[in-house]
Parts: C-alpha cells; sequence; structure tokens
C-alpha cells in the first residue's frame, strides 16, 4: 500500500488527490495546506478563464482533454457547472503577426475553433478599442468564464469522499530522504512517514524541490486584477479582450464591473486587495487601448504568483533521481484551466492508468536537461 503526500490544496493538489483516490482505493492520501482553507494560492487569485490554448501542441492537448473533462463536470460532481462562454479576443500587433499567425493554423489542425477578424471588423466584437497599431483579432468563440472556487469546492469534497485526509493549517518544512527514496515529509506538526511526495505547492514549489536538491526552472511573476467601474457602458459586454503583446486583459463582469489584468513583475509578493504599486502601468495600458474604460473607480482586485518554465508548460510527474518524488507545478497561468489534466497525469503515474491520452512524458523535468 502506497502512503501519499501532497503538499498544497491549491487547484492542482486537489485535482491530484481526486484523480489518484478515483482509481486507487489500496492508498493512503494525505494533502498538506499551509493555509486554513483551500484555494488561498493562486487558485484563488485568477482571472477565472477557461481557454483552449494555443502556443504549442502540449498546451492544446491539456486544453482540449480539461475542456471535455470539464463539459462532464455535472456527471462527475452532480453539480451544475458555472460556464459563461463569452470568448476571448486577441488583438495582435505586427510584432507579434507571425506567431500567432502560425498558432491559429496550429489550432485549426488540432480541431479547436480559432477566428482571425480582420482589423475593419473588430468593431463588431467589441467597442471603443484603440485598433490604430492592430493587424488583426484571434478570436476563440469557445473561451469561458469559469468559477474556480466552485471547481476547487468539488474537488475538496470529492477527495473526501473518496477517503483522502486533508489537512488545513499544517505547513511541510522538510522531506526526508535517504537520496534513493522518499521517506516522509516533516511539517510544522511532527513527521509524517509515506513513499510517495507530491509537489503542488504552487509559487512555493520551487522551493520545496530544492529540499531535496531538484531544481525547478521556474520563474515567479506577479500579475494583478482590478475589478473597476466606469461611466462608459462600451465594456459591459462582448468577449474578454487582450492586447496580445503587453497581456493586458479586460472582462466583462456583467453590473457594469470590468475586471482588468495585466503584470509580470518577478520576486515579488502577492497582495489581497489592488495592488496599488502597479497601478499606474494598467492605467497607461488601458488608456491607450480601452480609450473610454478610463477613468475608472477601483472597487476591488487582488494579485498572485504565477510561476513560469521557459517553455511555458508545467511540469508534470516522477523524476530520474529519486523515487517517489513527483512535480506538480509552474502552471503559469493556466493552471485553473488544465486542473483536471494536470490531477489526471500525475494519477496515471501513480495508479499505472492511462486516462491522459496524449503523452505526458512531455511534462517530465528531465526534458529541460
Ligand atoms: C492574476 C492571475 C490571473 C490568472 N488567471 C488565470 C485564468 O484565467 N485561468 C487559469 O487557468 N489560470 C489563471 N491563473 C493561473 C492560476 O491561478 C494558477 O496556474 C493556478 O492557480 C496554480 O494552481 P496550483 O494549485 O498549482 O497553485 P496554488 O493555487 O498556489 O496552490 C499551492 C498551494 O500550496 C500551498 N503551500 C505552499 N507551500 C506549502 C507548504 N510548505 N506546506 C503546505 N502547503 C503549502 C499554498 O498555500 C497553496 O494553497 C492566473 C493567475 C494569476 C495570478
Amino acid at each position: 500500500m502506497d502512503k501519499i503526500v501532497i503538499i498544497g490544496a491549491g487547484i492542482q493538489g486537489l485535482s491530484t488527490a481526486y484523480n489518484i483516490a478515483r482509481n486507487n482505493s489500496h492508498s493512503e492520501i494525505i494533502v498538506i495546506e499551509e493555509n486554513k482553507v483551500a484555494g488561498k494560492g493562486s487558485s484563488g487569485r485568477s482571472g477565472s478563464m477557461l481557454m483552449k490554448s494555443r502556443e504549442n501542441v502540449e498546451k492544446i492537448q491539456l486544453s482540449l482533454y480539461s475542456f471535455e473533462r470539464f463539459l462532464n463536470f455535472e456527471n462527475e460532481f452532480n453539480e451544475h457547472l458555472f460556464l459563461n462562454q463569452l470568448g476571448f479576443l486577441s488583438l495582435v500587433n505586427e510584432r507579434m503577426e507571425n506567431r500567432y499567425k502560425i498558432e491559429h493554423a496550429l489550432r485549426l489542425k488540432l480541431g479547436v475553433p480559432s477566428i482571425v477578424i480582420p482589423n475593419k471588423d473588430i468593431g463588431k466584437y467589441c467597442k471603443g478599442i484603440n485598433c490604430n497599431d492592430i493587424k488583426f483579432g484571434l478570436f476563440g468563440p469557445d473561451d469561458c468564464e469559469i468559477n474556480p472556487n466552485q471547481i476547487i469546492s468539488a474537488y475538496e469534497r470529492q477527495a473526501i469522499a473518496l477517503k483522502v485526509k486533508i489537512c488545513y493549517d499544517e505547513k511541510a518544512i522538510d522531506i526526508v530522504s535517504n537520496g534513493k527514496n522518499i521517506l516522509g515529509i516533516k511539517t510544522n506538526k511532527g513527521l509524517i512517514s509515506c513513499n510517495i511526495v507530491i509537489n503542488a505547492a504552487g509559487a512555493n514549489a520551487k522551493d520545496i524541490g530544492s529540499w531535496l536538491g531538484v531544481k525547478l526552472p521556474i520563474k515567479n511573476t506577479r500579475r494583478s486584477i482590478y475589478y473597476v467601474e466606469s461611466e462608459s457602458t462600451k465594456y459591459n459586454s462582448g468577449p474578454m479582450v487582450e492586447d496580445a503583446e503587453i497581456e493586458w486583459y479586460y472582462r466583462p463582469m456583467g453590473n457594469q464591473k470590468v475586471l482588468i489584468g495585466m503584470g509580470l513583475e518577478e520576486n515579488l509578493i502577492p497582495t489581497d486587495g489592488p495592488n496599488m504599486d502597479f497601478l499606474p502601468e494598467i492605467i497607461k495600458a488601458t488608456k491607450y487601448r480601452a480609450i473610454d474604460l478610463y477613468p475608472f473607480k477601483i472597487i476591488g482586485g487582488v494579485s498572485g504568483i504565477r510561476s513560469l518554465t521557459n517553455d511555458k508548460l508545467p511540469i508534470i510527474g516522477p523524476i530520474d533521481e529519486i523515487e517517489g518524488y513527483f512535480n506538480n507545478c509552474g502552471w503559469g497561468g493556466e493552471g485553473i484551466m488544465h486542473s483536471p489534466a494536470g490531477g489526471t497525469i500525475i494519477a496515471d503515474w501513480i495508479n499505472s492508468t492511462n486516462n491522459y491520452p496524449f503523452d505526458k512524458r512531455k511534462f517530465l523535468l528531465n526534458r529541460f536537461t
């Protein structure tokens, strides 16, 4: 019988616990979370978008698998999934043109709807946008707003129903090994012996890997989101709109509220309210692109960490050096939307199943060496 400890009750840690447990009744599974509740890390600080990715084949495959699972959410969790299919429009300038043309072709090849919108037609999708320097828009009609807290709660509830033990308010402080095998983890409450540890610690994953000498090539960047009210009604409906080059975006939230997001600040801590230090950058980008959205009144906001790898793919699976250690981290800006895939890939490694239909070896840490 395996004894499995998952470090982190973010959306990935809980998806992992649930997906292992649904095909494995003989192992003991424990989740350790330093906060008093789930989802207090990056998972509770997101822009809440479920998208079909672009960029590369592996990412699109993560999306295809995850999207299907989300569409089956009601059968799986006996609960209706909140989905607001508003679509996602990327505004592409000359510098981004080649990349987005390649990604558009790749999406179509893999069966993902992707529509090129000529500059002159962008106004039919969104109003009050400066398109002077924009070559074309790329529209993903399937992309949706979701509620990450709903998904986190569903994973947590089902995991507990499958006898997963979740220990809140307990912090992992070390991993114990004999250099070849995992022996346990140390927490602020004592030693837990186990033969498998899964590092799903989000922004802390790099530090946790270092306890075993595992180097995770992850860069932590801070992104900020602001909830605003504007006198202009032009931004109250339509798709989520992003400036592809600077990754500034807005999304209508209903009730005349708009969410604005941006940020690639390195090695800074998250803020629980709106990040006022980054506000001048947001105002500058907003005034340039969404010409009537500013002035706005800030009514809320938050900032959080996106843990990015160089190839923008997560790090999922075992490592060669130490048996029983698994990574599930480096999810960047896509850990919510790809949570079904992340948990399933780890479950496949541990349970020797093949539920993830694509090549899971592409996410191994050894791709960097
Ligand atoms: C502003 C912003 C917008 C985003 N928008 C989107 C979006 O629209 N769609 C999308 O899919 N993704 C989005 N993301 C990315 C997404 O939020 C992350 O990829 C995802 O939340 C990562 O989940 P996780 O479970 O790996 O990490 P986390 O949610 O950070 O979970 C890690 C958990 O580990 C715990 N932990 C850490 N160290 C320890 C320890 N030593 N002991 C015990 N517990 C520990 C933490 O407390 C935390 O709960 C966004 C991110 C940001 C910041």
